[in-house]
């Protein structure tokens, strides 16, 4: 069995754990390899940060044009091996090939938006004739950091920090999901082919333990996180503890409102696809649908029909819209949700359990599910799901559809659908969330601007992408410098 090794010092090499834990494809349930796990992987956390923090002090002197250099390289190697990473992300994550390159393509655009480094992280300069005094501002790197990704986008989402980290002059250590590590094994070998200083990438697999040992290292200076609320708040208020600077991006629940102006046709194929593209399991997956007025009756039948068609499967497959949930245990855990949701007296448009696909029996499937009507107090509406469930709620008016938009934990993403440019306007000035949709379903923001998320979806101040994440991985310096004119004097 192919037992992963890390990649530390610039070299690949196997963990001081002996304990593993097996990597499945979720669509065969066949195991792919075995991951590295438990307290042992703290000693290669250690010789990770200590081989960072020499490769650090090395590349922070390296000057800011010829750092973007190995980025050009970077993006090159992905593009020429853009359908070989996404094999692995659809064989270890179960998404579909489209879902695949297409979280390829949204990783290439933070390195091409990380090559412009040069210009984002240049200073500011005041200068004082009179006196003879400049003050100036300069952004230095923070120097060993560190990157914790969840399971739902095993390459996209460590360069929403990993390009920005060194484009500034940081090392960075990469814990990947225990779920999810082939790719990251994949990304390293593109790595490997840069002309980086040893040790300023490092690999490093575990889970809970290797986290632990992050959040303890003192050469460890910032920690971007993504993954569960419940996690994300452990690691930002462990880290800052530990007097490190965090990002931890937490889960969500994303409501969509749909007044009944809107674009019928396109509303509800953008909607389905929001709901159960990545097979529900995204962060910006619309998860209750709020009609408005009288709308509901159209939308309902539109939505359904758009729904019923989506065709389940291995990913890999060409017909395949929807790939299975990532563990047995995840498609037990939603489908134990719906039971509840029906229980608790939703009407069942569509019900997805019982889901055997032909040819993969053993996959973690499930169908498109549509309930209708569900209490708002109850768990289906109040709990991120993570999987391809759709609930459909009515609400007299706009305000009291914001009402309950702003009523929910999380903000990571709101979305409208609507043809009223005053209403799309007062939405986005009202609705509390970070990512806003306006007849958008995924309102992923491009790489040129933060992935922005509040309440329970994001701890910390600055997120990943764009000028947060230049911010996030450089610490300002203020010079004040006196140089008085000595022709101008008398001696
Ligand atoms: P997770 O929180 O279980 O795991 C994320 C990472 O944390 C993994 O690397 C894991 O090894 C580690 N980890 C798990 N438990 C830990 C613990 N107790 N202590 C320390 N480390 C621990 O998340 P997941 O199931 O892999 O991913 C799904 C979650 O991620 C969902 O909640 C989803 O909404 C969220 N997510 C959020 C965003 C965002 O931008 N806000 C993006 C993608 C995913």
């Amino acid at each position: 069995m192919n037992r992963l090794k890390n990649y530390i010092n610039g070299t690949w090499a196997n963990s001081s754990s002996n304990e593993t834990i097996d990597v499945h494809n979720p669509a065969t349930q066949e195991v792919i390899a075995t991951v590295p796990f438990g307290t042992a992987t703290q000693k290669d956390l250690q010789d990770a940060a200590t081989s960072a923090q020499g490769a650090y002090l090395e590349w922070k002197k390296v000057p800011v044009m010829k750092r973007v250099q190995e980025l050009y390289k970077l993006k090159n190697i992905m593009e020429d091996n853009l359908e070989d990473l996404a094999k692995i992300i659809t064989d270890e994550s179960g998404k579909t090939k489209g879902e695949s390159i297409g979280e390829i393509q949204r990783a290439i655009e933070n390195v091409e938006v990380a090559c412009g480094t040069p210009m984002l992280i240049k200073g500011d300069v005041i200068e004082d004739i009179a006196f003879g005094i400049d003050e100036m501002m300069i952004r230095q790197p923070i120097g060993v950091t560190a990157c914790i990704t969840p399971f739902n986008f095993p390459s996209m989402i460590v360069f929403w920090f990993l390009p920005y980290a060194i484009a500034t002059g940081n090392a960075m250590i990469v814990k990947p999901s225990e779920k999810v590590p082939l790719t990251m094994m994949k990304l390293f070998e593109f790595f490997d082919e840069l002309d980086l200083p040893k040790g300023l990438l490092s690999l490093v697999h575990g889970g809970k333990e290797t986290v632990d040992a992050i959040l303890e290292h003192p050469s460890i200076k910032a920690i971007s996180f993504v993954g569960s609320t419940p996690v994300a708040r452990y690691i930002y208020s462990k880290g800052t503890a530990n007097g490190k600077r965090v990002q931890a991006q937490g889960g969500a629940k994303n409501p969509v409102i749909v007044l009944p102006d809107c674009d019928v046709e396109m509303s509800s194929k953008i909607i389905s696809d929001s709901v159960y593209g990545c097979a529900g399991q995204r962060c910006l997956a619309a998860s209750t649908i709020i009609t408005v007025d009288d709308q509901k009756r159209n939308i309902k039948d539109a939505l359904y029909e758009v729904v019923k068609s989506r065709k389940t499967g291995y990913g890999w497959d060409s017909d395949t819209n929807m790939g299975p949930v990532i563990t047995p245990e995840s498609k037990k855990r939603v489908e134990s949700l719906i039971q509840k949701g029906i229980d608790e007296g939703a009407n069942v448009l569509l019900d997805g359990r019982d889901t055997v696909v032909s040819g993969y029996e053993k996959g973690n499937f499930l169908t498109p599910t549509i309930l209708e009507n569900v209490p708002l107090e109850k768990e289906l509406i109040q709990t991120e799901i993570f999987g391809p469930v759709m609930s459909l709620i009515s609400m007299k008016n706009i305000e009291e559809a914001l009402q309950f938009v702003n009523s929910g934990n999380y903000g990571n993403m709101a979305c409208l659908f609507t043809q009223s440019g005053a209403m799309a306007r007062k939405f986005r000035n009202e609705a509390d969330a970070g990512n806003i949709g306006i007849n958008i379903g995924v309102a992923a923001p491009m790489a040129q601007f933060p992935f922005s998320g509040w309440k329970d979806s994001f701890f910390g101040d600055l997120h990943g992408q764009g000028n947060h994440a230049i911010e996030f991985f450089t610490q300002t310096k203020v010079v004040i410098e006196r140089w008085p004119n000595i022709w101008s004097r008398k001696f």
